[in-house]
Order: C-alpha cells, then sequence, then structure tokens
C-alpha cells in the first residue's frame, strides 16, 4: 500500500516548530510495512489544503493527517477531507456530550466553535482523544482512506499506536522487515559500486544507502507474506553483505559508533584514556555519554599547548622542536606519556591542525595523527582530510579515532 503523510499548519511553514509528526508516523509506517512514499506540508489554507489532497489521492491509497482538527477558524482539515471524499459532517451526539463532560470537569466555557469538534463525517471511523479534545477520524472512500489526526505530538502518538495502528493492521497487505548496516572508512559509491550485483539482483531485499561524513548506513528491506519470512530474508542479505563489505561495517542493527566502542570496552572490561589536542575533549565528551562507561574510562586530558603535551604527558621539547606538535612523533610520545600516567590498557592520543587557519609548509589544514597504545602495541594513522572546515574536521576526526579503537579491540578477540 502506497502511502502519504501530510501535516497541516502554517508554524510548520515558518519554521516556527520542528515537523516530528513525519518523522514519528514514517517510522510507524515502515514498521507496519506501509510504503511511505510522500512528505507533505501545507500551510491553513483551504485552497491548497484541498489540492495537496487531491494530489496525494492521486498517487497513494492511503494519506495520514496531523493538524487542524482544532475548534479555531483555521482548523479545517476535517471539513476539506469530507468534501473530497465526498461526505458530509453530521453531529455526533457521543462525541459532543463527551466534550460537554470535559469541559465541565476542567470548568472551562464551552463556546459555538467547541461543538464543531462533535461533527463528523457520516461515514467515519471516529479515534477518541484522550489526551486532548480534537478526536480524530478515519474516512474511506472506495480503495482511499483519509486518517486524520490532531497536531500536537503527545495527543497524536496514542492516538495513533492505540486507535490507528490497529485500524491499519486490518487493512495491511505485507509485512516489512529491516536491518540497518553502519559502516566506516568506504564511501557510499565505492560501497554501491561493490554491491551492484546484490543492489541490481533483485527487488525485494532492497538496498538502500545514506552517507554521512564518512560514514554510510545500509538498510535492508524486505517485504513479504510473513514477517518471519521478511525477517529471513533480510537477515540472509545482511550476510552477503557482509562477506563482501565486512572490514567497513562496524555495527549490523544501527548503533552509533561510540556506542559499539563503549559497549566493546565494557563487555572485555579494557580501562581507556585519552589525550586530545585538536579535538579539544570531544572524544572524551562522546565516550562519556555511554551510561556506565566509568567502569572502564580513565581520564580525558586535553592538552592544547606544547607546554601541556610535555607537562601533562613528558613529550620531551625536542620532539616537538625537531617535528613539530603536529607530526607522529609527537602522537606516539602523548600516547606513550599518557600510559605511563594513567596505566590505562588502552591509550589514545590525537594532534593536529583543524583548521581554517594554521596550514604550514608541509603541513596543511586537515593533517591529523592519532595513536592508540594497547598494551605494549602502537599503531598510530595518519589523515589528510583535505577539508578546511574546523568542525567537520574535528567530527571526522572523533570518527576515525574510534574506527581505530573499534578495529584494534576486533583484531584481539
Ligand atoms: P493543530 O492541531 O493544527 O491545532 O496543531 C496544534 C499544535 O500541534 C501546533 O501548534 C504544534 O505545536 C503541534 N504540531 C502540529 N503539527 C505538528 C507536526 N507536524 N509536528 C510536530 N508538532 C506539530
Ligand atoms: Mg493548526
Amino acid at each position: 500500500m502506497k502511502a502519504a503523510i501530510l501535516s497541516v499548519g502554517t508554524e510548520l511553514l515558518f519554521g516556527e516548530i520542528l515537523n516530528t509528526n513525519t518523522k514519528y508516523l514514517s517510522q510507524q509506517l515502515n514498521e507496519l510495512g506501509i510504503d511511505v512514499m510522500y512528505h507533505y506540508t501545507v500551510g491553513d489554507n483551504p485552497k491548497r489544503l484541498a489540492e495537496t489532497i487531491n494530489d496525494a489521492l492521486n498517487k497513494c491509497d492511503l494519506i495520514l493527517t496531523t493538524g487542524g482538527l482544532g475548534p479555531t477558524q483555521d482548523d479545517m482539515t476535517k471539513e476539506i477531507v469530507t468534501e473530497m471524499l465526498h461526505d458530509e459532517l453530521i453531529l455526533n451526539e457521543s462525541i459532543l456530550k463527551a466534550l460537554e463532560e470535559q469541559f465541565k470537569r476542567r470548568n472551562w466555557k464551552m463556546t459555538d466553535n467547541n461543538r464543531k469538534q462533535a461533527y463528523f463525517p457520516s461515514r467515519a471511523v471516529i479515534f477518541e482523544n484522550n489526551c486532548g479534545t480534537a478526536p480524530g477520524f478515519a474516512l474511506e472512500e472506495g480503495i482511499k482512506t483519509i486518517v486524520c489526526m490532531p497536531g500536537p505530538p503527545r495527543e497524536m502518538q496514542p492516538m495513533f499506536v492505540n486507535q490507528v495502528r490497529p485500524f491499519l493492521d486490518k487493512n495491511r497487505d505485507g509485512f516489512l522487515a529491516f536491518q540497518m548496516l553502519r559502516l566506516f572508512g568506504i564511501g557510499e559509491s565505492s560501497l554501491e559500486t561493490v554491491l551492484l550485483d546484490l543492489i541490481d539482483e533483485q527487488t525485494d531485499p532492497t538496498l538502500a544507502t545514506y552517507a554521512k561524513q564518512g560514514e554510510v548506513t545500509l538498510r535492508i528491506a524486505s517485504k513479504r507474506k510473513s514477517k518471519e519470512e521478511a525477517e529471513n530474508a533480510v537477515k540472509e542479505m545482511a550476510e552477503r553483505v557482509k562477506e563482501k563489505v565486512g572490514q567497513y561495517i562496524y555495527s549490523m542493527d544501527g548503533e552509533e559508533l561510540y556506542e559499539v566502542v563503549g559497549k566493546t570496552l565494557l563487555q572485555k572490561h579494557i580501562t581507556l584514556s585519552c589525550a586530545e589536542s585538536c579535538t579539544g575533549g570531544l572524544f572524551a565528551e562522546t565516550i562519556t555519554k555511554i551510561p556506565g562507561i566509568s567502569e572502564v574510562f580513565d581520564r580525558g586530558i586535553v592538552t592544547y599547548s606544547n607546554r601541556a603535551k610535555m607537562d601533562e604527558l613528558d613529550v620531551s621539547e625536542s620532539t616537538l622542536n625537531t617535528f613539530g606538535a603536529v607530526s607522529e612523533q609527537t602522537a606516539v610520545e602523548m600516547a606513550e606519556g599518557l600510559q605511563k600516567v594513567t596505566g590505562s590498557e588502552l591509550c589514545i592520543s590525537v594532534t593536529g591542525i583543524a583548521g581554517p587557519g594554521g596550514a604550514v609548509e608541509g603541513k596543511p589544514v586537515g593533517l591529523i595523527y592519532i595513536c592508540v597504545r594497547y598494551g605494549e602495541k602502537t599503531v598510530c594513522k595518519e589523515l589528510r582530510t583535505g577539508n578546511q572546515d574546523r568542525l567537520w574536521n574535528r567530527n571526522y576526526t572523533l570518527l576515525h579515532m574510534l574506527f581505530l579503537i573499534f578495529k584494534i579491540l576486533n583484531e584481539n578477540n
């Protein structure tokens, strides 16, 4: 079944609020195996709302709307939907009674426009609103269905879960399963090239890639007659992908890189410390987002100046003078010094030029050295990002630091 999500509200177009309803409903429909084909957002304007619904009806069988169900003049979703699906609004006595009781209980005065909320299309299936005043409803005509829900997420979400989902469940035409694989160190286009035969081979499972700063998420999805069938198809495809690009995969179920690293450290009980220059504490900040990490994370030191590197980590002055603060030698001495100070099993250091200034001859912006001391082993990595953007370089460096640790931890299984 093809579906569209339609958000109604001028405040959305003004950018005053973030459209979280669309994200929420897209995820929910995906889980139900309903294919979301379009996202629409339209202001509180009857003509444009009607045009948009018309367009969505031409392309999809199911439309989910949120917003515009309130009592005021600019709330008109119900009126337009009723017109578009050739029905009429009639008073629903039991909803009116419930509304009157709700107002009495709260000691509010009921106005005429509140009564408007008790009118529904004659053929509608009504969804109660236990968290607000505007009930939702579903209206069908032939194979087309429009479901209307209120805008506030705290009203819409329970209505969806408790009433709309069971309603849609009855009409479902398949079960969807999906799995998110996460990779680092392979570009989106290279990944696609490597997986081309798998991508071309079949229409189900489908493979889709999403790239973000050096990371790629690969979504494998399958829609079959039963949930089990769909899950098996996805699992099988995930294994085939792993055979081809396993060395880049850090998660088979959508986890963030830092979470995977933190979890592995905790599982293996490996203690960790970091000494950061160009990332300014970003690594420590990220790793400490993990609850319970204090069991293994000892400390993070930000050694920004040459003096700090000498004072805190015992980097030698001659190394700094001869090779510079941004050099493999300095990164190695930082990690070694950190290991002496902390005794942590895994010590990571980083030094680099985040930009936009700071480049010197032979050392461009984006030149970064990362060093890991793990027991007696030293691994050093040089990065040349080629990027001038300071924040981008810092984040990208962070990912490389985490991935280097991930690699080292998994080599030593
Ligand atoms: P309405 O039902 O149109 O009166 O919407 C009432 C309120 O719900 C708005 O002022 C927003 O705070 C919230 N809201 C409406 N649409 C959305 C949306 N798509 N995502 C998140 N919040 C929304
Ligand atoms: Mg509104």
